[in-house]
């Protein structure tokens, strides 16, 4: 199998394009979606099927079952989840549906942040999406035709979307590891590990030590990080870890599948980064000349680095956003 595009059920805007990786390793990767999918991984293995990550919705999960029934006979043992973001766990509850004997396995500190603050967000997003749909009503009555196709499109997908964030049943891992698991599969070993903190307290990476294949969550993505919930001057730190692997490609939590070209030049942007906020909070800078200042400092060896996906998430937007939370962090 090699790829083909596949559209939700219902119509909905959750599409995969499945790419092989390794013998029995496939990477579902996310096209962009009006509530943003994570890409997923596939690992049959002879007794059954391993899936990391859920996407923002159950709806997005069936469309990898109905993908997965076409591929394999097999059930879905295990779902990983690589961390508490709701664009990674949402999904959850679509496999033990469809497999009742599948487990869902994270460690713990992620577990528990789903307890502390997932669930919460669920709850911020039941209260949330009205005002958007508000204002995408609003919109179009104020829109041009050329405008309005598609702010009527949003308006289904975040009606769609609010009909599913009321009714998720939220499926919690049945099984927490702490530092690290090892499933040893008669054709295959996967190894479960916690490096350290980046992208949230408790990212989980997946390592095939055979096929040379790492799974990141958003450790690591295709264009710049969320460092919303993350921990900037641990992150790097969590790469090298990481490095010290064998491995040659990795399945990021967004964008394609990529080698480790990518680690290298992502851990430079994310290392620079905080040097750069540290060197300039030392000057006694305010926030918004450490923006201006480190901005200018990266753009010349990183920008471009990071501008793959042009305009979805632009770099200077994303670059300001981490410059804030590590000047918070630091100062
Ligand atoms: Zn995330």
């Amino acid at each position: 199998m090699d790829c083909c595009a596949h559209e939700g059920p219902g119509g909905g805007d959750a599409r995969f394009d499945i790419k092989k990786v390794a013998d029995g390793v496939y990477a579902a990767v996310a096209s962009p979606a009006y509530k943003v999918n994570c890409n997923t991984a596939i690992i049959e293995n002879a007794d059954g099927v391993m899936v990391v990550d859920t996407h923002s919705k159950p709806s997005a999960a069936k469309v990898i079952i109905e993908r997965l029934r076409e591929m394999t006979k097999k059930p879905v043992r295990y779902v990983v989840n690589t961390h508490f973001h709701w664009d990674h766990w949402h999904g959850n509850e679509a496999y033990p549906a469809a497999y009742p004997d599948a487990e869902i396995v994270t460690n713990q500190i992620t577990r528990e942040a789903m307890v502390k603050k997932g669930l919460k967000r669920i709850q911020d997003h039941v209260r949330q999406v009205p005002a958007e749909i508000a204002k995408l009503k609003a919109d179009i009555q104020a829109a041009s035709p050329a405008q309005r196709g598609k702010l009527e499109a949003d308006l289904k997908l975040a009606e769609s979307y609010l009909a599913e964030v009321r009714a998720l049943k939220p499926a919690l891992p049945t099984i927490a590891f702490e530092q690290t698991m090892k499933l040893y599969r008669r054709d295959r070993e996967i190894h479960l590990l916690h490096l350290g903190r980046a992208h949230t307290e408790g990212d989980v990476f997946v390592y095939l030590p055979k096929e040379k294949v790492v799974i990141t969550g958003d450790a690591m993505i295709g264009w710049t990080p969320y460092m919303g919930d993350g921990y900037p001057e641990d992150w790097a730190g969590t790469l090298d870890r990481l490095a010290q692997l064998d491995f040659t490609h990795i399945i990021m939590g967004h964008g394609d599948v990529t080698g480790r070209e990518w680690l290298t030049a992502f851990r430079a942007y994310v290392y620079d980064m905080v040097e750069a906020v540290r060197q300039e909070v030392a000057t006694g800078a305010t926030l918004d000349e450490v923006k201006q200042r480190a901005i200018a400092k990266l753009a010349p060896r990183h920008e471009k680095t990071f501008s793959a996906y042009n305009d979805y998430r632009p770099w200077r937007t994303g670059a300001a956003a981490n410059i804030e939370r590590t000047f918070a962090m630091v100062s």
